[in-house]
């Protein structure tokens, strides 16, 4: 497949990457504590098994490229400070959804959850025991970083019940692991890998990044070509947002050692026919999974999801989020908690949620949400699902259609192979929030 660089130009934009519909900017400060409140008290009337996501916000170092919300120390009792108060803040959620709520996915991220000791890591699981009943089939997954994980603290993970493993990998070339401020060689991350196994985690994932300083297309082959022999259950390969008026820890990248557009799809693309020739699933935007793996079967079957965590297989009717910036969806509303950790914790210290913004969804904004979940999971578009003027997105869809990147089927606009490295830009046709937040916004770029 050729790819005429002024395609690439022409869809290379900022933009959001629809882990929500509406997107974060388009929230509102007006929904705050009460209204959290308000949807947990909603969630609470219902007996949907629920999904939770744990920030643990803390990092031995920061790297250069990071684009989460992330604190670095080396003080063991600064996190227990940070879990005292998330327990607090698992109480004040708990008073509002009930004890013992049945929670089907329990994911831990941040951060560095592996930072935690043994005995941290103990502590903080038995908060989410003691307050909720997990389901017999429930997901307990971890982010971890291969330069802290050991044979020990995995031991630890799996007799708590953790049988998923997110190792952040990046990229293996010592040139781009310097230009990043992350060491890891090739080794490290081979032998932890091995010993996840030997531990008993029956899904292993590796996160690659592309985009990267120094990265070239012959380097990442490289680091592919190790990932594959790693033979992970899933690959997440996400592009590196460079968003410094953000990050300001990100001018320590130098901007000039960047790939430019053309390299970075073409990085993208040899990730995309390297897992696929492999045998992976290619899965919505960016992640890979094993034929056998759940989140292929559910693309199969048309039932994959995608919320803050990523893509899923767990649709979840609620989302519950706690710790510094974490996110809920819940009972139809968005509310993320404060990032900053002094605000936070005085939120949490004096028996208050830390909302700082939220959205509660409209019946056009659920539409929307839907069809864009249609791009994003099932590559396609039905056109009994298109929300508003369907003569107008058709006149739009022309000229993606021109480009080679859908085809408009008599029912539905179906995304070619092509169309799929520029999701995004198929979504935002649907995002009517987007075209205020020009300027104003800062999103990643698409290509
Ligand atoms: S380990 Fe992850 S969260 Fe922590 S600084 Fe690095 S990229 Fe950010």
């Amino acid at each position: 497949m050729r790819v005429p660089v002024e395609l690439i130009a022409r869809y290379d934009k900022a933009g959001p990457r629809y882990t929500s519909y509406p997107t974060v900017p388009a929230w509102s400060a007006s929904f705050d504590e009460n209204a959290h409140r308000e949807a947990l008290a909603a969630a609470r009337a219902d007996d949907a098994p629920l999904a939770v996501y744990a920030h643990l916000v803390y990092c031995a170092q920061k790297c250069f490229y990071c684009g989460c919300n992330a604190l670095t120390t080396r003080h063991p009792e600064t996190v227990d400070r940070y879990l005292d108060d998330l327990e607090r803040e698992l109480d004040i959620v708990v008073e509002c959804l009930g004890r013992a709520r049945r929670v089907a996915q329990l994911h831990w991220g941040g951060g560095t959850p592996n930072l935690l000791s043994d005995a941290q890591l103990v502590r903080t699981f038995a908060m989410f025991t003691e307050r909720f009943r997990f389901s017999d089939d429930v997901e307990l997954s971890i982010e971890s970083d291969p330069r802290l994980a050991t044979r020990e603290q995995l031991r630890t993970l799996r007799a708590l019940g953790f049988t998923r493993i997110s190792f952040g990998v990046q990229d293996l070339d010592p040139v781009v692991q310097k230009a990043v401020g992350r060491i890891q060689p090739a080794e490290l991350v081979e032998d932890i890998v091995a010993a996840s196994r030997e531990a008993g985690f029956r899904g292993i994932n590796l996160d690659l990044i592309y985009g990267l300083p120094r990265q070239t297309v012959e380097s990442f082959s490289r680091t592919i070509e190790i990932a594959l022999a790693l033979a992970p259950d899933r690959v997440a390969c996400f592009g590196y947002a460079h968003i410094p008026t953000q990050r300001p820890h990100q001018r320590l990248i130098d901007e000039s050692q960047l790939p430019d557009a053309r390299t970075r799809f073409e990085l993208f693309r040899l990730a995309a026919s390297a897992f696929t020739e492999a045998g992976y699933a290619w899965i919505g935007l960016d992640h890979f999974a094993r034929e056998d793996d759940p989140l292929a079967v559910a693309q199969r079957e048309r039932r994959l999801h995608r919320n803050f965590m990523g893509y899923t297989t767990m649709p979840g009717r609620h989302l519950i989020g706690v710790g510094m910036s974490a996110i809920s969806d819940v009972a139809g509303r968005f509310a993320q908690n404060e990032p900053a950790l002094a605000g936070w914790r005085a939120s949490v210290e004096s028996g208050h949620l830390a909302t700082i913004k939220g959205h509660r969804l409209s019946d056009d904004d659920r539409a929307r949400q839907a069809a864009i979940l249609h791009l994003m999971c099932n590559l396609e578009l039905p056109f009994d699902a298109v929300p508003g003027d369907l003569a107008a997105l058709r006149e739009r869809y022309e000229g993606f259609e021109k480009d080679g990147l859908v085809t408009i089927e008599a029912d539905r606009f179906a995304v070619t192979p092509l169309g799929r490295f520029f999701l995004r830009n198929l979504c935002m046709e649907l995002d009517t929030y987007l075209p205020a937040q020009k300027g104003v916004a800062r999103f990643s770029r698409t290509v």
